[in-house]
This record gives C-alpha cells, sequence and structure tokens, in this order.
C-alpha cells in the first residue's frame, strides 16, 4: 500500500502551525483547510479526467473534466478537511462515517455510515489523524461494502503503527499525509503529533 507524504515548504508551514499548542481554533481550522488544499493536489493526481472541447476567445481547443469524486469525512476531526475539499472540487459528493475511539482500547466505536452513491467515483475518505488505524480501516471497509473501488485517504499526521494496519487490511488504497511521525503513546496519541485534532478544532478539551 503506498503512502506519499508530502514535500512542500507550505505543507510543512501550515504541519507546523497545526502542530503548535498555542495555535488557537480559528487559525487551526484556518492551516487544516489550507494545508488540505497541498494534501488534494497530490491525492488528486491520477484523477481519471474525460476529453471535451473548450472555445476560449481566440479559438477552439482541447479541455479536460475531471471525473465524479466522493468524499467521505471521518467524523469529527475530518470535518477540518471538508471545506477545502467542497471548494477545489465543487462536483464532490459528500457522505459521514461516525466513530469512536475507545480511550482505553483505541478499539473504533462505530455509529454511523451514510455514503452517497459510490460506483464509479474516486473516493477520498478524509482522517486526518491515522493512529492505530482502526477507524480508518474501518471506514475504508465500510466504503468498500458500498462499492467503492477507487480510495484514497487524506490524512494530516500518520503513525507507523496506523500505516502497517492499513498495509495488511487495504493494501490497495493510497495514503497521503502531511506527515509520518514517530509512533503512539501509551494513550494512542501520536508523537509528536498536534494532540487531539477534533478538539483542536471546535475549542473543545
Ligand atoms: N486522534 C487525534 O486526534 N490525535 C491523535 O494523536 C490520535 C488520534
Amino acid at each position: 500500500m503506498p503512502i506519499t507524504v508530502l514535500d512542500h515548504p507550505l505543507a510543512h508551514h501550515y504541519l507546523s502551525v497545526l502542530r503548535d499548542k498555542t495555535t488557537d481554533p480559528e487559525t487551526f481550522r484556518a492551516a487544516a483547510r489550507r494545508l488540505t488544499y497541498a494534501l488534494l493536489m497530490e491525492a488528486t493526481r491520477d484523477l481519471p479526467t474525460s476529453t471535451t472541447t473548450v472555445e476560449t476567445p481566440l479559438e477552439p481547443t482541447e479541455g479536460k473534466v475531471a471525473s465524479p469524486v466522493v468524499a467521505i469525512a471521518v467524523l469529527r476531526a475530518g470535518l477540518g478537511l471538508l471545506d477545502a475539499v467542497i471548494d477545489m472540487i465543487p462536483h464532490v459528493k459528500v457522505g459521514f462515517a461516525g466513530v469512536q475511539r475507545n480511550e482505553e482500547t483505541a478499539e473504533p466505536i462505530e455509529y454511523y455510515f451514510k455514503p452517497p452513491d459510490l460506483e464509479d467515483a474516486t473516493v477520498l475518505v478524509l482522517e486526518p489523524m491515522l493512529a492505530t488505524g482502526g477507524s480508518l480501516s474501518w471506514a475504508v471497509s465500510k466504503a468498500k461494502e458500498s462499492g467503492a473501488t477507487n480510495i484514497i485517504c487524506l490524512c494530516v499526521v500518520a503513525a507507523p503503527e496506523g500505516v502497517a494496519a492499513m498495509e495488511s487490511a487495504h493494501p490497495d488504497v493510497r495514503i497521503v499525509a502531511a506527515t509520518l511521525d514517530a509512533g503512539l503513546n501509551p494513550s494512542f496519541y501520536i508523537t509528536p503529533g498536534l494532540g487531539d485534532m477534533g478538539d483542536r478544532l471546535f475549542g473543545t478539551t
């Protein structure tokens, strides 16, 4: 399963803003949105297109039209990436995957899954924190059960443990991340990480 880690000065910049514990929620949300543009450009590098003809003010020329895309936001942290996806891909259809983790075991507790029609679409699963891989693996399995065949995961921070779990459960699925961090602490938080992404996005603790 290939993982692509962004190597771009602006991605490094916005990741550092996200990591900084003094970043307030408003600045955090803006940095998450801006970093998502970079994740998205990489994730959609091979997005299929069809050919069309465009009339420029001077003459007709060949143009390209992007194929259907579905985004599945894993609640709640995935919402932090959604604005940028909708902005960049206005024809995107959006679904939601509700999963909570058991704070003691880090096992995923699923409570909601509502995808749009996934057939023939490139499916982007938005899960910013790939820690143990439990939530992402579950969301990808549900997307596959619903007909997804071409799945790419957008992560901000990935841990080697999560990447290994995904590689074993979903070797056909690509991951694009802003960083591959050192590992997990005993509470299953990614280190150095950025803390709890949902709390930092929404100002909760
Ligand atoms: N979820 C988070 O928000 N942060 C982590 O470090 C791990 C999982």
